[in-house]
């Protein structure tokens, strides 16, 4: 139909949204509240601003307000590298020769390489107006702790990054960056935290996990004063946070009339899924439109397709109030593969929900495909993508090529989250070779589920 569609569409600097969206305000029913692990009552603002900050506090509990508005500071931090494009995907579609019209959002256009921006942009802008000095968090691969640590060089608040270490011990120069802009960073498991010692004790040879790396940094946030600790994803805040990426897609492609038949995100945590998703799904949900909406996952971390919908930890030390989602269990460890960003035992309570309730489909895809898709990528699109986002452009070249077969000229869009300038150990295992697919036996995930908690 249209021809004119440009490779590029771009909004200006004043379409950029003055609001996120909450799409719990329009959800049949609601994800179940946090519960507080010592009484099981659910948790009170008050129980939680003792972790977090107090207006995280108030975003995380609210289910009524269809949209929350975005302070005008931080739409200004915004327009440093906002709003992002939506890319028509031509030379993919030429170069698999489908008649499938394929969109992404790009969301690797700042420093740290990914979508986290959105959320820690607005999480120490918050930290900072309640006069906290100092926050802790974790970083698995390593783009939310860039990302925080860039907002927190732009606000003037300390920070204290536990990097999974694997990541640290496979991306030094990620590490690097984050020194640079000001933040301390310590491998985790480490030995400056009493969970850290725990953890090294149970498991010498680990290489850690996010769960770990929560652990140590909730431990550091509660017992330093003025310090609170935030996290890059899971949480229904930062998830509202990254609507930002769905807002700007929805009235990018609205300016050309074009209507997606399918919306694919990787889903690590769920946040970037969630943000990207959820204008669309509001549609959904009221009956506007039939969008399928696909989760996708490593094989190597199962939680939607083989994980459990149970009350669970957030990390690995259960010390976080438990969260009904879709876990492979707070116990599970999953293999050293190289998304790391995608190695999370839990998956966003929102998420989770809509998926229970059959509103989006997940698949798990093995590493070497994920890295074979970058790859077509790469060389069609000229951008190098994150293997977190390769999770989500393998399924869009899966669906693209059964167009091919069926002669559907469907409308794809997915979420290309960041960059994959810090993963050329992956890149490199992947060209000689040496990458392996790892899968988790039933027995493996069951080690997982044992560590559930048995109350749900
Ligand atoms: C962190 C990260 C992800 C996964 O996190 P979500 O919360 O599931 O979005 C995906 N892609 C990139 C590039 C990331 O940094």
């Amino acid at each position: 139909m249209t021809n004119n569609i440009p490779y590029k569409i771009f909004l200006s600097e004043e379409e950029l949204p003055k609001q996120w969206h909450n799409i719990r305000a329009v959800m049949k029913e609601l994800p179940d509240p946090f519960l507080n692990p010592a009484t099981l009552e659910p948790c009170t603002a008050d129980d939680l601003r003792a972790v977090f900050c107090d207006e995280l506090v108030a975003q995380e509990l609210n289910t009524t307000d269809l949209y929350i508005d975005i302070p005008q500071e931080i739409r200004d931090f915004y327009k440093m590298y906002r709003p992002s494009p939506v890319v028509r995907a031509y030379n993919l579609e030429k170069r698999l020769g489908t008649p499938a019209k394929i969109y992404y959002k790009f969301e690797g256009q700042n420093t740290s390489g990914s979508h986290k921006l959105n959320s820690a942009a607005a999480q120490v802008y918050y930290a900072k107006q309640q006069g906290l000095t100092h926050l802790t968090t974790e970083t698995g691969a390593g783009q939310w702790g860039t990302a925080l640590a860039m907002a927190c060089a732009f606000y003037g608040v300390d920070l204290n990054v536990f990097m999974v270490k694997v990541s640290a011990e496979q991306k030094p120069q990620r590490k690097a960056v984050i020194q640079t802009y000001g933040a301390s960073v310590t491998p985790s498991p480490s030995n400056t935290t009493e969970i850290g010692r725990k953890i090294l004790a149970e498991n010498p040879g680990t290489g850690g996990s996010l769960g770990c790396a929560i652990s140590e940094a909730m431990e550091v946030a509660l017992k330093t004063d003025n310090c609170r600790y935030v996290l890059g994803s899971v949480l229904n805040h930062v998830l509202v946070h990254q609507t930002i990426i769905g807002q700007e897609a929805k009235a990018a492609l609205d300016k050309y009339g074009i209507q997606p038949d399918m919306i694919i995100g990787c889903a690590g945590g769920g946040s970037n899924l969630g943000g990207l998703i959820s204008p669309f799904m509001e549609g959904k949900i009221k009956g506007e439109n039939d969008i399928e909406f696909i989760a996708v996952e490593p094989a190597s971390c199962p939680s939607l397709t083989r994980g459990r919908y149970a009350l669970d930890f957030g990390d690995t030390g259960q010390t976080t109030p438990l969260m009904r989602m879709y876990t492979l269990g707070s116990g599970f460890m999953p293999s050293p593969n190289h998304a790391g960003g995608l190695r999370y035992h839990g998956m966003s309570p929102i998420i989770s929900k809509l998926y229970h309730d059959g509103y989006l489909t997940a698949r798990s895809v093995e590493q070497t495909k994920v890295f074979d898709a970058a790859t077509v990528f790469a060389q069609s699109e000229g951008t190098l993508p994150a293997p977190e986002s390769s999770h989500a452009i393998r399924v869009a070249i899966d669906e693209a090529l059964k167009c091919k077969e069926t002669g559907e000229e469907k409308t794809i869009l997915f979420g290309l989250t960041g960059t994959g300038f810090f993963d050329m150990t992956a890149y490199t295992a992947y060209l000689d070779g040496t990458m392996t697919d790892y899968i988790p036996t039933d027995e493996d995930l069951q080690k997982g589920f044992d560590s559930l908690p048995q109350q749900g």
